[in-house]
């Protein structure tokens, strides 16, 4: 079986309730792009990546489109069975851009899924469960408003709540996690989250002022380094997200010793078979991680899904997708949906869901 078309599709997904708020940007939507794979044998692959406008990370969703057109003309007549010997041939074609290459790779794995009639998390290793756990976060609010929220999602089923924080005066966001753990107590594992947003000072003394709350730092501060600074000096385990920006990346953070877990991105790390490596890595020194990704829609969610069903339990921290905040599903049957703060595990093979393709519009570029 071999790739025989490649067609790249864009849709805007406008954020429910939006805008969503965190520490370095507002968005109303989000610009997702599309990769349909066709193989000689007719069978259809989907990908996605969907970054999270252009100022969360050095991913933008123009780079995401620019970089596949530079690789596809290429992986026309590639194997579409050999998910390795694809990277190394994307590899071949382009340095970085790991999120564009993930787009393919979760494609080819949706692909190779229906070709063998076995879901990703089979082909991926076997899933652990159906039934995974979700996180909620809040966004930036007032001290009320997010422990109000907070309040609903764990009612609602939710076991993790992570608090945004960072982008203005600190005292404000000591205030929300007071409330919130005043409001949730014990009841959900709290994570406080700046996404790079806050001065190595500025975390020092949010972690110091809400010492006797129990509550994991996510990415408190910009780089790896600000993070070290810092480490040693704050009573609080610290998870590191956005720093993750490849393998190496991971490996550096993990031999400098300076967090106690990961927020992991699929698709920045380079799709489904980069998050399975980084998962056994994981594994060998015990790091507890989510998996996540950035925003998307039904495949990027799919996906997250059947890479998170198979990490070993005791160190899934949660699963995380951007349904919620998105109006519509793809797959209008069987779309991923979040309930009771847990997600069930597509059914079918591959990806385990089939995007309406009206939806998507004409290609903005194909190639064959
Ligand atoms: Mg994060």
């Amino acid at each position: 079986m071999r790739i025989s078309e490649i067609h790249v599709y864009q849709k805007q997904l406008p954020i429910i309730g939006g805008p969503y708020t965190m520490s370095r940007i507002t968005l109303h939507s989000i610009d997702s792009t599309i990769v349909k794979l066709v193989s000689d044998t007719g069978l259809v692959g989907w990908g996605e990546v969907a970054p999270l406008g252009p100022v969360y990370q050095p991913q933008h969703a123009l780079g995401a489109r620019a970089a596949i057109y530079e690789m596809a003309p290429a992986l026309i007549g590639q194997s579409a069975l050999a998910p390795l010997l694809l990277r190394r041939q994307m590899d071949a074609l382009l340095t970085g851009h790991n999120y564009a290459k993930a787009a393919i790779d979760i494609a080819l794995m949706d692909m190779i899924g229906k070709h063998h009639g076995l879901r990703v998390c089979d082909l991926l290793g076997g899933a652990e469960t159906e039934r995974l756990p979700a996180y909620y976060a809040t966004g930036i609010g007032e001290p009320d408003e997010i422990a109000r929220m907070s309040v609903d999602k764990v009612d609602e089923g939710y076991r993790r709540i992570q608090i945004k924080a960072g982008g203005r005066d600190v005292a404000i966001d000591i205030a929300v996690v007071h409330k919130v753990w005043e409001s949730v107590g014990n009841r959900a594992q709290l994570v406080v989250d700046t996404n790079r947003g806050m001065t190595a000072s500025q975390a020092m003394r949010l972690s110091l002022a809400c010492r006797d709350i129990p509550f994991s730092f996510e990415q408190p501060c910009n780089t790896i380094d600000e993070i070290a600074a810092i480490r040693g000096q704050i009573p609080h385990p610290i998870i590191i997200d956005e720093s993750t920006e490849s393998l190496d990346d991971l490996l550096r953070i993990i031999s400098m010793g300076i967090c106690d877990g990961f927020g992991l991105k699929m698709t920045r790390l380079g799709g489904l078979n980069a998050m399975a490596t980084v998962r056994d890595i994981c594994a060998a020194r015990s790091i507890p991680h989510t998996c996540e990704d950035n925003w998307g829609g039904d495949i990027v969610a799919a996906a997250v899904l059947h890479i998170g069903a198979t990490v070993e339990p005791r160190l899934l921290e949660a699963v995380w997708t951007s349904g919620i905040y998105i109006e519509e599903n793809y797959d209008p049957v069987n779309g991923i949906k979040v309930d009771g703060g847990h997600f069930q595990l597509p059914t079918g093979p591959g990806l385990g869901i089939v995007p309406q393709e009206s939806q998507f519009g004409d290609a903005l570029a194909s190639f064959n």
